[in-house]
């Protein structure tokens, strides 16, 4: 299976498209055509493990590889050791109406990016090999908060690779800023970027498509590539947790082979979202797909209208990974749905560029509606939507989660399809939000005094991911305004 830029251009392997991250021409690569599950496919898959999954469904993405290269990288991402050794992805029901929790949260950063980030740098040094690079690789993030750890976490140590994350000075949890700042690893650099989300990944998309900058790399022996989602390495593992959800409900008889299920995401680059989108037409039988924001709801407005405007005040908010206004994945969907007409995607992303907005023709957003509902969730609502669920169901979920069970219960109304509804965070990495909302408690005290008061009202324990930050010096503590995020990465690579 070969891979397209969004933006047209040549095919190329899978291999290449990981290699890569971002097309040449500024677009994001695509596969050229979706495998096909059969419902016999799809039952089978309920018999195995998240590994023998996982492996199945990457194998119908990933042709260039072996079973056996993905058996083993699967293996290793996805070992005891770092996921619950239990289930790799649980799916609880949420009270009794056919409402269902994916628990994406239980990898070693406490977020769903650890699907993608835990196995991305074995398919990314499995890349270079195939495609004949021999160069160090150099990983440029952007983070709202959650990428930035997870990508960290999976590249530290992994030899012939260096990584650099740029975050949101301010804009990012606590928690999350010191998963990040006190990470170890003798290949890994940490800068907080003045400015929010979009202004970090703005700098690092800018580095990318810098030439002399790139010429510069290479003849250090360096090659750039990314850890964000725009790269398909990153989106294709998010796949297969969509077909193992269903797989969980088919074997607990909540559902039968065949059966419609919805999904609910609390989005923001559009990635995860998009996964279930892919795993639609691959043969899952999803029936909608509900799109879930905060009060950055740039995509709500788009799906209801058609208009994508980014020309708006921007928010932070209490689910701080999803506090973006350029959804970068957003553009496959565009390419997807338009017929892949490539002209008419170069013709919104340069709309975009110029005037910060875009409007897409009657036949894609007829498309679009037909398949995706939009709502969102401001912090009041999310707060009261945790309160809700912890009184009603005993369940504590995290911010991000919340929104999106807001938004799910308003699109739903009384409709019982079953809806799987993706929680993308533990609580306990938002422990500042989520205690006075469930339990109406003030945060007081450092990170972990919140941790533990978290633990004490919720009965729950804290993942030793985070309560094991405790004492861990933070390394990284040097502040860079967007401008010379390039400077930085050279002066950290010794390039000048
Ligand atoms: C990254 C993230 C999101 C948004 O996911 P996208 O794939 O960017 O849409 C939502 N919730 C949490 C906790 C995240 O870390």
């Amino acid at each position: 299976m070969d891979y397209i830029s969004t933006r047209g251009g040549r095919p190329v392997s899978a291999a290449q498209a990981i290699v890569s991250g971002l097309a040449p021409d500024g677009g994001l690569y695509v596969p050229q055509s979706l495998p096909s599950f059969s419902l016999d496919e799809i039952a089978s898959l309920a018999k195995l493990g998240y590994t023998g999954r996982a492996v199945e469904v990457l194998s119908r993405f990933l042709t260039d590889f072996t079973r056996g290269e993905l058996t083993e990288y699967v293996g290793r991402a996805y070992a005891k050791s770092k996921f619950l050794p239990e289930a790799v992805a649980p799916v609880v029901p949420l009270g009794g109406d056919g409402a269902y929790i994916l628990e994406l949260f239980h990898g070693p950063t406490c977020a769903f990016k650890d699907f993608a980030l835990q196995l991305l740098p074995l398919l990314l040094t499995a890349s270079l090999k195939k495609t004949g690079v021999d160069k160090t690789v150099v990983i440029l993030v952007a983070t709202s908060g959650d990428t930035g750890k997870a990508a960290l976490e999976g590249f530290a140590g992994v030899p012939g690779t260096k990584i650099c994350v740029f975050y949101p000075d301010g804009g990012t949890s606590s928690i999350q800023r010191r998963q990040m700042t006190t990470q170890a690893g003798d290949n890994v650099m940490v800068f907080a970027a003045k400015g929010n989300f979009d202004d970090a990944q703005n700098g690092v998309k800018r580095i990318f498509t810098d030439a002399a900058f790139a010429k510069a790399l290479s003849e250090h022996g360096y090659l750039l590539s990314s850890a964000n989602s725009i790269n398909w390495g990153r989106l294709v593992p998010q796949i297969v947790y969509y077909f193992s959800a269903y797989c969980e409900l088919l074997n607990a008889g909540r559902i039968k082979a065949g059966d419609a299920i919805d999904v609910a995401v609390p989005t923001g680059n559009f990635g995860n979202i998009l996964a279930a989108w892919f795993a639609k037409h691959s043969g899952l039988p999803i029936r909608r797909l509900i799109c879930a924001s905060n009060r950055n709801n740039v995509l709500t407005d788009f799906i209801k209208t058609g208009t994508y405007d980014r020309n708006r005040d921007f928010f932070l908010t209490t689910s701080p990974s999803m506090d973006i206004l350029i959804s970068s994945n957003l553009e496959r969907l565009l390419y997807l749905l338009c017929g892949r007409d490539d002209g008419r995607v170069r013709g919104y992303m340069q709309s975009l560029a110029k005037t910060g907005s875009y409007t897409v023709e009657q036949d894609v957003l007829a498309r679009l509606q037909a398949e995706f509902s939009a709502g969102c969730a401001d912090d009041a609502q999310t707060a009261q939507t945790i309160r809700d669920i912890w009184e009603k169901t005993g369940y504590l979920c995290d911010t991000h989660t919340a929104v999106a069970v807001h938004v799910c219960e308003q699109a739903r109304g009384g409709d019982k399809t079953p809806i799987v509804i993706a929680s993308t965070a533990s609580p306990f990495k938002f422990a500042a939000s989520v205690l006075p909302a469930a339990f109406g408690v003030a945060p007081q005290g450092d990170d972990f005094a919140q941790l533990n008061t978290l633990s004490k009202a919720s009965g729950l324990s804290a993942p030793d991911a985070l309560a094991g930050l405790q004492g861990r010096k933070e390394r990284f503590l040097t502040v860079v305004a967007p401008a010379d995020m390039k400077q930085a990465v050279a002066g950290w690579l010794s390039l000048f």
